[in-house]
């Protein structure tokens, strides 16, 4: 057995050189695609305009929790009610292979909502908004208000049919002091997975199996103020005709890609015809790293939210419109309306 041993000390230090070298070229090489992959835009939304309770203004209105993408909590702390509902914002890895609710994120973010919510109100049936409503529903008595599509991922959770309603456009659910209107507007350009879920969906799942069905936006009244919640960045000319608000919660989401056209169109639809005095951006956050961290702009291959920020910026200062980020998972107060 003598020829297997290598002929010399120094060829066999040569062949370790060589292989730990090549490991560490390797693991640069790794690292420097998966720093083009996941480059972010820099946006330090920690040193951006973040709205706390100084910037409340004349007199305290609904008090708000931001979840990251378009999940939002709104109480005036005998009613609750919550857009879309999502936690769980399973890794880029998993979105390539099947998905599914994971119980202890959903824990952990609801440790900063009450423990009753009134009613969840689902955008669309896509993932980030609507796969964990059912579970969230069953943790908190919720009722899941969504389209068709959205309800058959709750029954995918054997959430049960009394706490699933289906949304009609231009329906208005009373919860308490709320008065919630749903507007059907167009889902963001270019969406993934068009289509309806006619089936409640088996967990775990391909991502394409949640298609995106009837996209919603909801105007919230309330005597302590109006909110127009528009989750997905599009808009449909005059859907908003008449109606006044006092803020705008704002989807950038893949406004970033489209022209400086489509994001002042936007903006004109949602914000300067309805005369919001202040807009909070969301759905800008990477929607596949855990709530336990703080919030991260998508990386480059999915959006650009500088550019998306860069063509907003003017158009606020034209109107008179303060834009402030929510921070993520703490209680803030809005300022009441007028
Ligand atoms: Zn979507």
């Amino acid at each position: 057995m003598e020829f297997l041993r290598p002929a010399t000390g120094f060829s066999s230090r040569r062949i370790k050189i060589v292989t730990v070298t090549a490991l560490i070229v390797l693991a640069a090489l790794v690292g420097a695609l998966q720093g083009v992959v996941y480059a972010r835009p820099a946006v330090d939304v920690d040193s951006a305009e973040v709205l706390y309770e100084r910037d409340a203004g004349r007199k305290p209105g609904l008090r708000a929790v931001f979840f990251g993408t378009s999940t939002i909590l709104l109480t005036d702390g005998m009613s609750s009610i919550m857009t879309d509902g999502f936690f769980s914002r399973p890794s880029w890895l998993r979105l390539m292979m099947s998905i599914k609710p994971d119980p202890e994120e959903i824990n952990f973010a609801l440790r900063k909502a009450p423990s009753k919510i009134d009613a969840i109100f689902v955008a669309h049936a896509h993932h980030d908004h609507a796969m964990d409503s059912g579970l969230v529903a069953q943790k908190t008595d919720a009722i899941v208000y969504g389209s068709e599509s959205t309800l058959n991922i709750a029954r995918g959770q054997s959430t049960p049919e009394h706490q699933l309603r289906v949304l009609k456009v231009g329906q208005t659910v009373l919860i308490g002091h709320f008065r919630v209107t749903a507007f059907e507007t167009p889902h963001s350009p270019d969406a993934i997975s068009p289509g309806f879920i006619t089936h409640p969906v088996q967990f775990p799942a391909k991502l394409g199996e949640f298609r995106a069905a009837e996209n919603h936006s909801f105007f919230v009244e309330h005597p302590l103020g109006k909110v127009l919640i528009v989750p997905s960045a599009n808009y449909s000319v005059n859907a908003f005709e008449g109606l006044q608000a006092d803020i705008v919660i704002l989807g950038i989401g893949t406004l970033g890609r489209q022209s400086n056209v489509f994001t002042e169109t936007y903006w004109n639809e949602v914000v300067t015809k309805t005369g919001a005095k202040l807009v909070l951006p969301v759905h800008w956050d990477d929607f596949t790293q855990s709530l336990r961290a703080p919030l991260v702009p998508l990386p480059l291959f999915a959006d650009n939210m500088n550019v998306a920020m860069e063509w907003l910026g003017p158009l606020a200062k034209r109107d008179g419109v303060a834009i402030r980020f929510l921070p993520s998972l703490r209680e803030v107060t809005l300022p009441a309306g007028n």
